[in-house]
């Protein structure tokens, strides 16, 4: 076990040969790289025994249920005994099973495609949408909305979809017919120009601008997120998904949905459209269908969308011609079913939004006390804290305080967040989804943590 190991051979060997995600590798060769080695409900513990509560679920958004559930371990051990694998045209148990459970939580909804990251689930729907246009639209209908912010994943496909721009700086080219569409963070609003009154509805009408720009016999579908997570927790402005969703069936333009963060219990609601009256064609969700028990993926879609591909079974290219290998692992549909079970049994959806409400209510009160805070931002146990220098001109914080705050968090006990540069000059907005689990005691933990932070990087 692990226990047995010496752990400075294991942060030597961390040291000489892992690539991190997302960090620059030089300051390493200094210090000492955190390594996680257990987890229990929302605590982990790291290489020197320091017990930290999770206030990000797993650095991203993806422990949804905590830690050491043994209930998911077990069915996906009893799976992997019975059959851990098959993939192609075959179908395996608990992919059915999953299927039709998470379908009940979809109504409008009824297939799923299975495949194992956010990034490749709507690289799926990238892909349906692109068939489409050129099985009923002679080819024409290949563009693919999305919204500044808003992100999708990291292959160059999905890059191609992405709205912040230090993400993509250095990455391209990109690949074609991918359209940027503005922002609706209403904080904001001052920057993009729009009028004082009905923001929201302002902001969903820049999109349908593009869509008459671009052409609409030119335009496929929209892919948003339905709270943008990275670019800055932006929850939507009264008016704009009504309407975002009136300007998609006045155009003939498809609707995706990117639950990959907001997805399974996150927000209160077991999708974050739900909140909405939102009926999209594609919804796409990665992180807490497991809740990183298992590497599991999905591209859910409308039956009006499956029927497409199945028009003409004579045509060798009428059907969507495309296979996951790793879709057709058995350990993610095994935890995603257990993963539900957990959700439902133990009512997290509830705990989900009295536990938000408490969160939201704490940093109210923290924008009362620091002047550092512009907004504060949210839905469930997904929150964030935009940071300013000054109220008035809403001119972001320094970044280097911005990640002093989570360094002064982590010295506390607690693990938090930060947009990661991806807005540039943005790097301004703390971050927070602990595991839904969390109970009122964690979420004063963090709130306290914050405060205290603040104090002592902003005064
Ligand atoms: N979509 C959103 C909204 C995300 O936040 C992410 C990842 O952070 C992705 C898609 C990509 O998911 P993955 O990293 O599993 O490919």
């Amino acid at each position: 076990g692990f226990r047995d190991n010496d752990i400075s051979k294991i942060v030597e060997a961390d040291k000489a040969h892992v690539w991190h995600h997302l960090i620059q590798h030089k300051p390493f060769e200094t210090g000492e790289p955190r390594i996680i080695t257990e987890g229990k409900g929302i605590h982990v513990w790291d290489q020197r025994g320091v017990k930290l509560l999770d206030g990000v679920s797993g650095g991203v958004w993806t422990v949804n249920v905590g830690y050491g559930r043994e209930s998911i371990a077990n069915a996906v051990r009893d799976q992997l005994i019975k059959l851990n694998y098959f993939a192609g045209a075959a179908g395996t148990i608990p992919g059915a099973i999953f299927a039709e459970k998470l379908i009940e939580k979809m109504p409008g909804l009824t297939r799923v495609y299975y495949c194992n990251s956010g990034s490749e689930a709507n690289e799926k729907a990238f892909k349906m949408v692109r068939q489409i246009a050129h099985k009923r639209y002679g080819g024409k209908k290949t563009k693919i909305l999305y919204r500044d912010r808003d992100y999708h994943g990291t292959t160059i496909g999905t890059l191609s979809a992405g709205g912040q721009d230090q993400r993509n700086a250095q990455y391209g080219p990109f690949a074609p017919d991918f359209v940027r569409v503005p922002h609706c963070l209403e904080y904001r609003a001052a920057d993009q120009g729009a009028p004082a009154e009905n923001y929201g509805e302002w902001a969903a009408d820049q999109i349908e601008q593009v869509i008459l720009a671009e052409g609409p016999d030119t335009v496929g579908a929209l892919c948003l997120e339905p709270i943008t997570a990275g670019g800055g927790v932006i929850t939507p402005p009264e008016g704009y998904w009504p309407r975002v969703q009136e300007i998609c069936r006045k155009y003939d333009v498809l609707l995706h949905i990117d639950e990959v963060v907001c997805g399974v219990g996150r927000t209160g609601e077991w999708f974050g459209y739900q909140h909405y009256g939102i009926e999209p064609d594609f919804v796409t969700m990665a992180k807490g269908v497991a809740s990183g028990y298992a590497a599991i993926a999905c591209c859910v879609t409308s039956e009006r969308v499956f029927e497409l591909f199945k028009a003409n079974p004579d045509d060798p290219l009428d059907y969507f011609r495309d296979i996951s290998t790793f879709g057709g692992c058995t350990a993610g549909p095994a935890a995603a079913i257990e993963n539900m079970r957990i959700i439902e049994d133990e009512n997290l959806l509830e705990n989900t939004q009295a536990m938000g409400a408490r969160l939201m209510a704490n940093f109210e009160a923290l924008a009362e006390k620091h002047k550092v805070v512009g907004q504060v931002r949210g839905k469930g146990l997904f929150a964030g804290i935009e940071l300013v220098a000054d109220r008035q001109t809403r001119a972001p914080a320094d970044e280097k305080k911005c990640a002093q705050i989570v360094a002064e968090c982590a010295a506390r006990g607690v693990i938090i967040g930060v947009t990661n540069r991806s807005i540039p000059g943005h790097n301004n907005t703390l971050t927070f989804s602990p595991a839904l689990i969390a109970t009122p005691d964690h979420i004063d933990e963090i709130s306290n943590a914050v405060d205290e932070s603040l104090g002592a990087v902003f005064g």
